[in-house]
This record gives C-alpha cells, sequence and structure tokens, in this order.
C-alpha cells in the first residue's frame, strides 16, 4: 500500500497509537505534536493524507486546516479530523474548516483504514489527472464558489417517498437547487437521466435497504460507464461501522453514520460536487488539449501528425487482413491567385468548404487529413486499384462542379484540385514503407499538375 501519512496530534499517546496502525496498513507515515511542525514538514515533502486531532474546538488545528485548503500547493491533501466532539457543532466546525471526513472517539479502525483507502484512491486519481495535465493549474479554489452557481446534479436515492420528500425539501433549501428522487431500482436500471447525475445521496437510513442490496448499488453505479464519475454518498444508520467500511471500499466517497442534520449534510454534499466539478473539468480541460493537438484549427479536420500516426494503424490493418489500401495527396490548384486574387480570407473559406465536402463525402474508415497549406491526404482502407480510381474521379467532380462560397455578395468562386493516388499493394511480395507510398503518391500529383491540372493520377509503380 502506497502513500504518505502525516499524524498531527499533541497527546503522544495518540500518536503511537496511530502510527501503529497506519504503519500495520503499509503506509508511510509521520507524526508530529503541533500545527507549526507539521507546516514544516509539509513544506518539506508533502504528505497525501493528514490525520489531525480536532478535539479543541478553539485549537489552531482548524486554521491549520484551513491553510491548507487555501493554498493551491497543498489543497488537494486529505484531511481526516481524527477525534473531535460528538457534536454537531464540532463535527460542522471540522469539515467546515476543510476535513474530508470526521470520526470522533473511540475510532473504528476498520472505518478508519476505509475512509483512508478510499482518499488516497481519489488522491491519486487527481494526481494521475494533474499530471495528466501537465499544467499546475489551480484547480479548485479561485473557481469554487462560481463553481456552485452552476447547479449540480444531484439525484437522492431512496426507497421510502416520505422521507424522501421531507430529505429533498430540507436539501434543496441547504443547497439551493432542486434534488432529484428515485428509487434504488430506478437507478439500477438507468432510468430518468441517471447518467447526469453528479452526486448520489443514497439515503439508506429507511426504506428497509438491505447492506447486500447497498453493496450492490454503490459497486453497481460506480462500475457502470454512465455513472462511473459521479460521487457517491450513503447514509446509514449509527453502529452499521463495517457496511460503511465496506461501501467505501466498493466506491463510495462518503459514508454517513447516523442523524447529522441538514447543515452538515450540505456541507459535505458541497465538498463532493466541488471536488467532482473539479475532476470533470480537468478531464475536459485533457480531452481539450489531446483534440488540439491532432486537429487542424482551421478546417476541424485532422492534422499531419495525427494522419501519419493513423497511416501506420492502417498499414499495420491491411497487412494483417490481407487487403490493400488507397492513399490519395490532393492539392488545390493555383491557390495562390485565389488568395492573390480576393484576399486571404476568402482562401481560408475555400479550405474550409473543401474540408466540409471532404468530410461528407467519404466513408468513416476513411482518414482525412489537412497536411499542408492546401494539401489535403485521404487513406482509404480496404480499397482496390479500380476502387481508388473511381473515388478521386469522384472527389474531383466534387470539387469542379460546384463552385465555393467566399462570402456574401461575392460571386462563387470555381475551383478545382488535383490529385495523386498509390495503392498499397499487399500481394506484391515486397513490404513497401510509408515513406515510399508516400512519395509515390506525390509523384503521381505531380504528374496530374504537369497533365493540366483538375486531373488524376495513379501511382503505377511498385504495383
Ligand atoms: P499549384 O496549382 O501548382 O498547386 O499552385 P498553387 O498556387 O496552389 O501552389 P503554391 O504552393 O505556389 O501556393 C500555395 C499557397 O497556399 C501559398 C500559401 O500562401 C497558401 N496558403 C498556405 N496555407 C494557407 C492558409 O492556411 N490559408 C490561406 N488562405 N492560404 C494558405
Ligand atoms: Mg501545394
Ligand atoms: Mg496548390
Amino acid at each position: 500500500m502506497s502513500g504518505k501519512i502525516l499524524i498531527v496530534d499533541s497527546v503522544s499517546t495518540n500518536r503511537i497509537v496511530l502510527r501503529v496502525k497506519m504503519l500495520a496498513a503499509r503506509y508511510e507515515v509521520d507524526a508530529v505534536a503541533s500545527c507549526a511542525e507539521a507546516a514544516s514538514r509539509i513544506a518539506m515533502s508533502q504528505p497525501d493524507l493528514v490525520l489531525i486531532n480536532l478535539t479543541d474546538a478553539q485549537g489552531e488545528g482548524h486554521a491549520f486546516c484551513r491553510g491548507l485548503r487555501a493554498d493551491v500547493a497543498t489543497a488537494n491533501i486529505a484531511i481526516i479530523s481524527v477525534g473531535v466532539l460528538d457534536t454537531a457543532t464540532a463535527r460542522f466546525s471540522a469539515l467546515d474548516a476543510g476535513a474530508d471526513d470526521v470520526l470522533p472517539r473511540p475510532i473504528s479502525d476498520t472505518l478508519l483504514l476505509a475512509r483512508v483507502r478510499s482518499l488516497m484512491r481519489r488522491r491519486n486519481m487527481s494526481r494521475e489527472l494533474q499530471m495528466r495535465d501537465g499544467t499546475n493549474r489551480n484547480f479548485g479554489f479561485e473557481e469554487a464558489s462560481a463553481l456552485l452557481i452552476t447547479p449540480a446534479r444531484i439525484t437522492l436515492l431512496s426507497d421510502a417517498p416520505t422521507a424522501a420528500a421531507a430529505l429533498s425539501a430540507d436539501l434543496r433549501a441547504g443547497l439551493g437547487q432542486s434534488i432529484r428522487v428515485i428509487t434504488s431500482d430506478d437507478a439500477l436500471i438507468d432510468a430518468s437521466d441517471v447518467g447526469k447525475t453528479d452526486l448520489f445521496m443514497i439515503d439508506a437510513t429507511v426504506g428497509g435497504f438491505r447492506a447486500r442490496q447497498l453493496f450492490r448499488l454503490v459497486a453497481d453505479l460506480r462500475a457502470r460507464q454512465s455513472t462511473r464519475l459521479a460521487t457517491q454518498m450513503v447514509l446509514l444508520p449509527s453502529q452499521q461501522t463495517e457496511a460503511a467500511a465496506m461501501l467505501l471500499d466498493l466506491g463510495a466517497d462518503d459514508v454517513i453514520l447516523g442523524s447529522v442534520g441538514t447543515q452538515e449534510l450540505v456541507l459535505r454534499a458541497k465538498a463532493l460536487v466541488r471536488h467532482k466539478m473539479d475532476q470533470d473539468r480537468l478531464r475536459d480541460s485533457l480531452r481539450d488539449g489531446l483534440h488540439a493537438a491532432i486537429t487542424d484549427p482551421l478546417t476541424g479536420l485532422y492534422n499531419r501528425r495525427y494522419a501519419e500516426t493513423h497511416l501506420r494503424h492502417i498499414a499495420k490493418q491491411a497487412r494483417a487482413v490481407g487487403r490493400e489500401y488507397a492513399l490519395m495527396m490532393i492539392d488545390i490548384d493555383h491557390f495562390k491567385r485565389i488568395n492573390d486574387g480576393f484576399g486571404h480570407a476568402a482562401g481560408d473559406m475555400v479550405l474550409r468548404g473543401l474540408a466540409d465536402r471532404l468530410k461528407q463525402n467519404f466513408r468513416p474508415e476513411d482518414l482525412v487529413a489537412r497536411i499542408g497549406g492546401e494539401e489535403f491526404l485521404i487513406a482509404m482502407p480496404q480499397t482496390s486499384l479500380s476502387e481508388a480510381k473511381a473515388a478521386a474521379q469522384r472527389l474531383r467532380r466534387l470539387v469542379n462542379v460546384r463552385p465555393f462560397s467566399i462570402g456574401e455578395n461575392r460571386q462563387d468562386l470555381h475551383v478545382t484540385i488535383s490529385v495523386g493516388v498509390a495503392l498499397d499493394r499487399l500481394n506484391c511480395g515486397m513490404i513497401e514503407n510509408l515513406d515510399d507510398l508516400f512519395k509515390r503518391a506525390d509523384a503521381a500529383l505531380y504528374c496530374a499538375k504537369a497533365n493540366g491540372r483538375d486531373a488524376i493520377s495513379i501511382s503505377q509503380s511498385a504495383a
């Protein structure tokens, strides 16, 4: 088990007991007696999780937790308050200071370890996303308040309609937004847009939930494609410590034992939603980044970098299935004249117009890319020479017969293209490398230009 834990407790026996437990679970452990010491340890080397005693409501611990949360560098360290007076006020102030969970004494080892595992897992996932994102952007804090303006999609799962109505009304008042209420059966059959949920609150304190049914529900929501990224909070009757630990291990993000009051529920719900939205934003930015890296911004087609990589897949696949594939190089004729005569913006419109026609006229399995200024490439898997020839002719006409719009109040422009075609014939005994295929398609294109443009040419060599 990997992960670094820092214990902060002024009572030395508490530190020793906790340290032994965490070491037994194979965590790396450090323990200090004061927040000042903790701060200097954290400055030197960051723990993944802090176990802090917040029993003294007036103590420095709360300010210390707030400090961690407010600093971008430490905002994502998980915090469990071990030891807190078991009153609504004490729990609330610990959570409000930034603790992810509060565990009043006596602490159940099973629950504590499940909590630690769950928070470690969450931290590892965040870290992986952040690392992949490759930026040290602050995700979370400046935008935290703005985040909650976007209403989160919260679904209350309950099999007791009357209790559900009361709880959802309380939550609605506390969170300032509507809550959808569904039954556990609805959730399992993916009814009513269950997949669009940010937070599932599962109320198992009423409605006769059985432990096994609950375990299945949590695991199922966590595993299913449409709901696996949603956060989950489970409300359990008090004393159900073992079930709570199991639920955390199965994928619940927060488990609350016994009645804690709406104020605490709202606070916990907000923390879970904020975390979920941080993760979503990070994931979106990753996706955008990946998308930007492989697409051409002007036309939305794949760029050269992507085309080269994808072509290698097409070539490999062709060999695997023993079917030849075709490569077409396309170059707009006298494109410079379009720019010179009608302006660069008009040239751009022609490029976009051509890209649209290409997108609409090829099969989903064909690769269509812009590989240079006015040069495009199309790779067609499982295509014979005659099919490739027909496709090239069809393409030439697709451009030639219908002029291109270059803006309102301007006459459409007649544009032509030249196309060079080369076929990777797999049955000729020699394995042709991609560079050679490219060269042959390029040479064919040159030929089409030399033949007067608005023409296609087929490479015959290596065939
Ligand atoms: P040919 O028939 O021999 O292909 O002649 P051509 O004028 O099309 O070829 P040339 O390579 O001389 O000119 C290509 C022009 O494409 C030159 C360059 O300014 C222009 N170009 C390259 N990228 C872009 C772009 O993104 N937008 C616009 N508007 N023009 C571009
Ligand atoms: Mg060119
Ligand atoms: Mg050209």
